[in-house]
């Protein structure tokens, strides 16, 4: 078992493993939010991981992009959910209006089981604002996977191919029922979906049987924030993780949950997952080729450095 207070401020125990980094940088997953909300995240995270605590609550969202961009930032999955029923139509403008101005933030839009007219949600955010995918976090935003208000959601979404990021894992940390089974029941509903596991189940299921889940449904994708963080010699499957993320390094991506992640700055996180990685095929794709698989493109938006 992980020792989620002891191991968030330790280094990876493994050395540099001499590896390039990758040509492209793209950072699968990253909360660049309006400022009510970067200051509840960074106070929240501050208490959990000290490393936090050198930034300041009151950083703008420009500031944090500019923090992304030095770090060699040249694309992200900007995630960005709403927490109550009512907000989602202004949060998913907001983040066309963020995108607009940085071309190389890729957005996505989120919507609550509770608000009105989901699929209405979806179409805007889709076909008007033009994001790129749904992102929903069934512990902060308090709903069950299977709530039956998301049964049209998820319908309407395998539909039309829209990658869908689902918060899985670190039940523990959260303190709340692991989700692994119902997110299990959810592929077996929505098998044609393009199902993101965000975190890839960490901490609540074994490598083997997230192997066999793999294996079993093709349109899986992991993100796989913060769950190598955790990679050290205590990590339950520490001799297996490099191989695992080899084998299915076109299904995998990387991300930092930036600036709510396991440690701050953020390039400490991008030199880590490098050494997750056993071989320069598996930097690339893990760091930018399968991302932009997921979001069906080949080449890094306009504006991006990369
Ligand atoms: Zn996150």
């Amino acid at each position: 078992m992980l020792n989620y207070k002891r191991q968030i401020e330790v280094e990876s125990g493994r050395k540099m493993t001499g590896l390039k980094r990758p040509r492209h940088l793209i950072d699968g997953h990253v909360h660049i939010m309006e400022q009510r909300r970067i200051r509840g995240g960074i106070r929240w995270i501050s208490k959990v991981v000290r490393a936090y605590r050198q930034l300041d609550p009151e950083t703008t969202p420009d500031a944090l992009l500019q923090d992304l961009r030095r770090a060699g930032v040249d694309a992200a999955f900007n995630l960005y959910y709403p927490i109550g029923p009512g907000e989602s139509r202004e949060i998913n403008r907001w983040q066309r209006e963020m995108s607009d101005q940085n071309p190389w933030l890729l957005a996505f839009a989120s919507l609550h089981p509770a608000d009105p007219d989901p699929l209405a949600i979806i179409e805007e955010s889709l076909n008007e604002l033009g994001l790129l995918g749904f992102k929903f976090h069934p512990y902060v935003q308090q709903f069950r996977i299977l709530d039956s208000r998301m049964d049209r959601v998820y319908r309407r979404l395998e539909e039309i191919n829209c990658p869908v990021i689902v918060h899985t894992g670190f039940s523990r940390f959260y303190r709340l029922p692991s989700l692994t089974a119902e997110f299990l029941e959810l592929l077996h509903r929505f098998p044609g979906m393009k199902l993101v596991a965000s975190h890839m189940l960490c901490d609540d299921i074994s490598l083997e049987q997230l192997a066999e889940v793999v294996e079993e449904y093709p349109n899986l994708y992991l993100d796989a924030t913060n769950a190598l963080w955790l990679y050290h010699p205590d990590y339950p499957a520490y001799e297996r993780l490099p191989e695992f993320i080899r084998r299915y390094r076109t299904r995998v991506y990387f991300g930092t949950d930036y600036p709510m992640g396991m440690t701050y700055p953020v390039e400490r996180l991008y030199k880590q997952g490098l050494t997750v990685c056993p071989d320069q095929e598996t930097v690339e794709d893990v760091f930018w080729r399968t991302a932009l698989r997921l979001i069906g493109r080949e080449e890094l938006p306009q504006g991006s450095t990369g």
